[in-house]
């Protein structure tokens, strides 16, 4: 099911987006050689807290997941790139941390995630965090009335192939609104011109991340965690966008 937002319920999305964006900001801001990844989710734990919001994450128990959550903030290191539980960790010089964030307000919800390097970088590393990028603004310029799902895909798949990346398709993009997930899902590769119609009112989360020498991912012995099956690291970036006729509307913009 696809479900449209008013004009007036796309307003009232924006508080979670900024708050959401805000957390992310936060996060960016701490991320640094020395800090624990446990640090990083108990700040956003406190902002959850101070803004009266909901954790989407911590009662998250889907049918593949080993048992509930249990922490609010997806923290995934260096080949890990995805769904990365946070763990007794401390940052070290040169990692590459992609932090993904969602949670709900006022009976709304908004998703979004960012890449960092924290330390020196190695060039391949920030590399790959750009491509998700500049991937992820491509996709959202696609996100316009008229255009289809497929275009979306493309877009995004388009900058990873000039990038040199492959793509993996099992996790994309998806719906957002009363809850995280919702449909339709937005591949991060695909054809243009094909799929469902772009109508205003249609809130999406789109996300792509890339891993810089492979597609296949596994599932980490914590049961939620995904690594590269190569051990090449990954990055993601994400927002929550709405589909509005006068284009699309970022509803987690950082500043
Ligand atoms: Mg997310």
């Amino acid at each position: 099911v696809i479900e449209l937002k008013s004009p007036t319920e796309v307003q009232e999305m924006r508080p979670v987006g900024a708050f959401v964006a805000s957390v992310l900001t936060a996060l960016k801001e701490k991320a640094a050689v020395g800090v624990n990844l446990l640090e990083l989710d108990a700040l956003a734990h406190k902002m959850i807290r101070d803004a009266g919001a909901t954790s989407c994450y911590i009662d998250y128990h889907p049918s593949f997941g080993a048992s509930p959550f249990g922490k609010v903030l997806c923290t995934s290191v260096n080949d890990a790139v995805l769904h990365g539980l946070p763990f007794d960790y401390v940052l070290q010089d040169g990692d590459l941390i992609s932090v993904d964030f969602a949670a709900e307000l006022n009976g709304w919800v908004a998703d979004s995630a960012l890449s960092v390097v924290v330390g020196t970088p190695r060039p391949e590393d920030l590399r790959v965090i750009e491509a998700t990028e500049v991937a992820l603004k491509a996709g959202i310029e696609a996100a316009v009335v008229g255009n289809k799902i497929g275009d979306i895909s493309w877009a995004i798949g388009e900058v990873a192939h000039q990038y040199g990346y492959l793509v993996n398709t099992d996790f994309g993009g998806h719906g957002v609104g009363r809850t995280m997930h919702g449909d339709p899902h937005i591949a991060n590769d695909g054809r243009a011109g094909r799929g469902l119609k772009l109508k205003p009112g249609l809130v999406i989360a789109i996300e792509p991340w890339f891993l810089i020498s492979t597609d296949e991912i596994y599932t980490d012995p914590d049961g939620w965690t995904l690594r590269s099956a190569d051990k090449s690291r990954g990055a993601h970036s994400e927002h929550t966008i709405a589909v509005t006729p006068k284009g699309p509307l970022i509803l987690t913009a950082r500043d």
